[in-house]
């Protein structure tokens, strides 16, 4: 993957642990990783995490309270960001859908409603624990 040139050292490191993690970790599962580096502190980390998100580079997943680095590099569009996560194995896709855009749009202009911030959360099985439990 890319490393933004302009981020800082800490960013990159917290940016980097969230690329090779399988599935998404926690403020606390970061810092675990990093404890070899210069981060020590979770402010630290917190303070990467909140800049990496706001350049759209890493994501929260609210339901699981955890991080994934962003599958696209950060190129969001005005497409909002929709995950599906397998509550067995831990996978994480993060997809962007524009029927689901469109419909949550409709459904906000008919209602008045400004959308700041759209969450879509999927929880259920991947395609392999989908056969595995057939
Ligand atoms: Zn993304
Ligand atoms: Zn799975």
């Amino acid at each position: 993957m890319l490393v933004e040139p302009l981020l800082t050292p800490n960013q990159q490191l917290v940016l980097r642990a969230l690329a090779d993690a399988a599935s998404p970790l926690s403020a606390y599962a970061i810092l675990e990783r990093l404890q070899d580096t210069t981060i020590r502190a979770p402010l630290q980390v917190y303070r990467a995490l909140e800049k990496l998100m706001e350049r759209g580079l890493v994501h929260r997943l609210e339901s699981l309270n955890a991080f994934v680095a962003c599958e696209h590099a950060g190129d969001h569009a005005e497409r909002p960001v929709a995950f599906a996560i397998c509550e067995s194995c831990g996978w994480v896709e993060e997809f962007a859908d524009t029927s689901v855009a469109n419909g949550l749009d409709l459904w906000s202009k008919g209602h008045g409603f400004i959308a700041r911030r759209v969450t879509v959360e999927l929880r259920g099985l991947c395609g392999n624990c989908n056969e595995v439990a057939k």
